[in-house]
């Protein structure tokens, strides 16, 4: 049914099934048309003399007029392939044939059974040749060759009947019938065949559409070489990948069009060689990226080809697809860069490092050497980063950057962690005093001044190191240690090398308990201030008293200024403790006869504090204590970290009436000129100088009258620091220093003791 078309197929539809049998439809027509026209006329030739002429004529013409109908049907259809038959065409087909089919029935119907039988079986003997040829030449269209030998069939066999020959009417519907199975079975094949043709064609579509955009694809090409490897069949795009014309590249070998000049030196890059030998051991390869030199540009492919062989097998060279790849390349070149770089020093990262570090532990461990690792902080940058600001901050780290970079040898990497954090590695560190001579080396390059944006900024730098394998087999390990070590060299003051040791654990461990009794030390009432008297040189009346902190730790203790101070300055809790003291010392100092003074000792991280001076006018309105018997002890060191901020907030401090003493001076980086330009009111002299003076240090000596002659030019006092005994006290006099201070004249003493010793310096200076 599906074959005849009185049914729609399961798999496609009926439409294109009719259309794969009616579309060759009308080649046949002419040789059909002159099968019927030779039919008719032997036909007309048997029965003319024994039916009526006119009989013959009309029915000649029906059967012309029936062909021709046929045959313009046929036509129309000739462009079925390109658009869909509808069912009113099939059933015009069907029609036409079925007239046809019923006029060729006619003559054997109306006139034989009434004639001989030998012109009976001749009539059908025409009919029989026209069902053969129409099942033949029409074989592709079952319906129209069914229609027609059923219709002959039944008025032939009728006629039998209607003559009594029994036997031959039987024959007639036995071979029609074998006819009509015939016609069925082979339009099966015939459209099975036109299925699977036009499969096949449908795959080719596919495959050209699949080409075409291959080749539309701009960086792709196909690419062959010969046995010989030379370029074979070169398409323009290949060519143009090559910078070249077809007709240019073709027979050349492959290798020396893509190696560039380099081929015959053997410096190619090792894709290339990779390539060369692939091709030459005939293996296939798939996606290998090659470095490719086309004289003006150097460019990435992505080559994958694989060998052909001939029918007989033999080897005929490569086939297969490229791709440049330069675009892609570059930009995970770039990614690659960004993850192993940093982006603002252009040091390797982190990441790197580790790898780097990872690399020099197993080259450690296979050489039996050791490796080391480098830790560096720098000192004093928060301070640099805090007050001017990140931009100068990031300037400030490019040049440090560029300082470690120029510090560096072969064996060893720098890169940096994050921050203001650096890190060395040191591929091999065998020789004794090599980490000290890098760590040294790094030091000094990273201490000398640097100048950004008119500021002069002084910082350091700290380090800590490790060995491995001996501190640490592994990079978590290493750098945890030498983390440590770092941790302690900046504990020492910065500016310092320090290595691991593993009692630094145990340090460490105790450093983070220190601090988290600090945190709470104000509101345990922890905190105490002591004073310290300062008494004139002349008079040896107190003059004033240095605060001095204590701590007395529930946990811990009583822990030395030395060791809780630069833990609090680490962790800022110096702020909120600082804030403490002044109020403090004030509010005593206003127990104490007017004339005597406060001096409080004021860290660098207070100063750089945004508020800093308010914090000093709210505790001298607070206490009611006048400014000028408030002085501000500072360091040197407020200077190293941003000279302008600091003088800045210097200017505050005195416009409020304060004074500002230089405490510990000399031990620092003892710059003259800060004498100069600042209005210090006193210059503490460090007990350092003092207790050399005493054993007749030439250096001390002549630090002290330096000191002692630039002051006194100046108009500013001088205190000598750590006077212990009668005789230092007489040498300092006599060297001219104005104030002295110093467990000669009194150890730091509670706030209580300090009342009573004024009173009493009092009462005796009244009697
Ligand atoms: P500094 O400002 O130089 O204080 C003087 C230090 O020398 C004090 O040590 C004092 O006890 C000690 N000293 C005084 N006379 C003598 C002497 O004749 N012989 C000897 N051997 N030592 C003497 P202290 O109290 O341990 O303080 C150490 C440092 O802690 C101070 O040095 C100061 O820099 C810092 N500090 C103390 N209190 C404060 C504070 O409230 N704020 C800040 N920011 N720092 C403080
Ligand atoms: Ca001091
Ligand atoms: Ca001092």
């Amino acid at each position: 049914m599906q074959i005849i078309g009185f049914r729609s197929p399961e798999e496609g539809d009926w439409a294109s099934l009719r259309s794969l049998q009616y579309r060759d439809l009308h080649r046949g027509s002419l040789i059909r048309t002159a099968a019927h026209g030779i039919a008719a006329i032997i036909l007309v030739g048997i029965l003319l003399g024994k039916v009526p002429p006119l009989f013959l004529g009309g029915w000649m013409l029906s059967v012309f007029v029936a062909i021709f109908a046929a045959t313009k049907i046929e036509r129309a259809l000739a462009n079925i392939d390109q658009r869909r038959m509808t069912k009113a065409e099939y059933h015009r087909q069907a029609w036409t044939m079925t007239v046809l089919a019923a006029i060729w029935g006619v003559p054997i119907l109306a006139f034989m059974p009434y004639g001989s039988l030998t012109d009976h079986l001749s009539v059908w003997a025409v009919m029989v040749m026209l069902i053969a040829g129409m099942s033949v030449l029409l074989a592709q269209v079952p319906v129209a060759t069914i229609i027609f030998t059923s219709l002959c069939g039944i008025s032939a066999s009728a006629s039998f009947v209607l003559a009594g020959q029994y036997d031959f009417a039987a024959l007639t519907v036995i071979f029609c019938v074998m006819m009509i199975v015939g016609v069925l079975e082979s339009s099966k094949v015939f459209l099975t065949a036109r299925i699977a043709e036009m499969g096949v064609a449908e795959k080719e579509e596919v495959v050209s559409l699949l080409l075409r955009e291959f080749e539309e694809n701009e960086a792709d090409w196909l690419w062959q070489v010969d046995p010989q490897r030379c370029v074979k069949a070169a398409s323009p795009r290949f060519a143009f990948a090559l910078g070249s014309e077809p007709s240019q590249v073709e027979g050349k070998r492959l290798i020396e069009l893509i190696a560039g000049p380099n081929w015959q030196s053997g410096k190619s890059p090792p894709s290339l060689h990779e390539l060369a030998d692939r091709l030459k051991r005939r293996e296939s390869f798939a996606n290998l990226v090659v470095e490719v030199d086309l004289g003006d540009e150097h460019r990435w492919w992505e080559l994958s080809g694989t060998p052909i062989f001939d029918e007989r097998g033999n080897f005929a060279g490569f086939r297969g697809v490229g791709s440049d790849v330069t675009e892609q390349r570059e930009s995970s070149e770039k990614i690659a860069y960004l993850a192993r770089y940093d982006t603002l020093t252009g040091l390797p990262n982190r990441l790197m490092l580790t790898e780097a570090l990872n690399e020099a532990l197993r080259y450690a461990e296979q050489w039996r050497t050791r490796c080391s690792l480098l830790m560096i902080d720098l000192d004093r940058f928060k301070a640099v980063n805090d007050s001017l600001g990140h931009h100068v901050g990031d300037k400030l780290l490019a040049q440090v950057s560029k300082r470690l970079n120029a510090a560096m040898t072969d064996n060893e990497q720098v890169g940096r962690l994050g921050g203001d954090e650096f890190a060395v590695v040191i591929r091999d560190a065998e020789r004794p005093g090599y980490i000290g001579e890098v760590a040294e080396r790094i030091i000094h390059s990273l201490s000398a001044p640097y100048t950004v944006d008119d500021h002069t900024l002084y910082i350091g730098a700290s380090v800590g190191s490790a060995v491995g394998p001996r501190d640490g087999v592994n990079v978590e390990t290493l750098m945890r240690n030498a983390d440590l070590a770092l941790y302690r060299a900046k504990d020492e003051g910065g500016g310092e090398h320090c290595r691991f040791q593993p009692a630094l654990h145990t340090d460490a461990q105790e450093r983070l308990r220190l601090e988290a009794s600090l945190r709470k030390a104000i509101e345990n009432d922890e905190l105490e201030l002591h004073y310290q008297p300062v008494v004139s040189a002349m008079t040896e009346g107190v003059v004033s008293f240095e605060a001095l902190l204590r701590w007395n730790s529930k946990e811990h203790g009583n822990v030395s200024p030395a060791k809780f101070i630069p833990l609090a300055e680490d962790t800022r809790l110096i702020v909120p403790i600082g804030d403490w003291v002044l109020r403090t010392a004030c509010r005593e100092a206003t127990m104490w006869p007017e004339e005597i003074r406060v001096a409080v000792n004021v860290s660098g991280e207070q100063i750089i504090e945004p508020d800093f001076t308010k914090t000093i006018v709210r505790a001298l309105s607070e206490t009611g204590l006048p400014a000028n018997r408030l002085e501000i002890e500072v360091t040197e060191s407020i200077f190293l970290r941003d000279d302008r901020l600091a003088r800045q907030v210097m200017e505050e401090i005195l416009a409020l009436g304060c004074s500002i003493a230089l405490d510990d001076f000399g031990t620092g980086y003892s710059s003259l000129g800060y004498l100069r330009t600042m209005r210090f009111s006193t210059i503490k002299v460090d007990r350092s100088f003092v207790q050399g003076a005493a054993q007749q240090s030439p250096e001390s000596l002549a630090i002290i009258n330096a000191v002692v002659a630039m002051a006194q030019s100046l108009e500013i006092s001088t205190t000598a620091e750590g006077v212990e005994d009668e005789v230092q006290a007489q040498l300092v006099r006599e060297l001219g220093c104005t104030k002295i201070q110093g467990y000669y004249f009194g150890r730091p003493m509670p706030a209580s003791e300090a009342r009573t010793l004024v009173v009493r310096s009092r009462n005796s200076a009244v009697a």
